[in-house]
């Protein structure tokens, strides 16, 4: 629903288009008024959207490589107190392999997540 004045929060829609970046107090400004503004949002987002991907579908493949977590958000279900949890870790050969099995179903790209495994962690840093 628009509300009031909005041409401020347009000039920064516009900026985000254009330019692809925004300031961090600009970020700010235009999530603190999102409600006045989203009309005009969501159709920019969306024209974008077309331009770029027309009305094609992209499905992604998900690896998850780790469930291991040292976080504890409440709403997840790998978070480090659920005890219910199966932990895995997956190595190099499995995630290859998972990406062998995607791919041969039809999957072209992929997403590698995982939980803010310690392990992991202290390999990569
Ligand atoms: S995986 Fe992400 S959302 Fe889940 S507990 Fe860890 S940090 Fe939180």
């Amino acid at each position: 629903m628009q509300e009031g004045d909005i041409s401020g929060e347009k000039k920064l829609i516009d900026k985000l288009r254009n330019e692809q970046k925004l300031s961090f107090d600009e970020y700010l400004f235009l999530i603190q008024n999102r409600e006045k503004c989203q009309e005009y949002l969501f159709k920019n987002s969306s024209e974008v959207r077309d331009k770029v991907y027309g009305k094609d579908i992209y499905i992604r493949g998900l690896i998850e490589f780790s469930n291991y977590c040292r976080n504890d958000c409440l709403y997840c279900g790998i978070r480090r107190s659920n005890n219910l949890a199966e932990r895995y870790r997956l190595n190099q050969e499995d995630i290859l392999e998972c990406a062998d099995q995607g791919y041969n179903l039809g999957f072209r790209t992929f997403v590698l997540q995982s939980g803010e495994d310690r392990i992991l962690y202290r390999r990569t840093s």
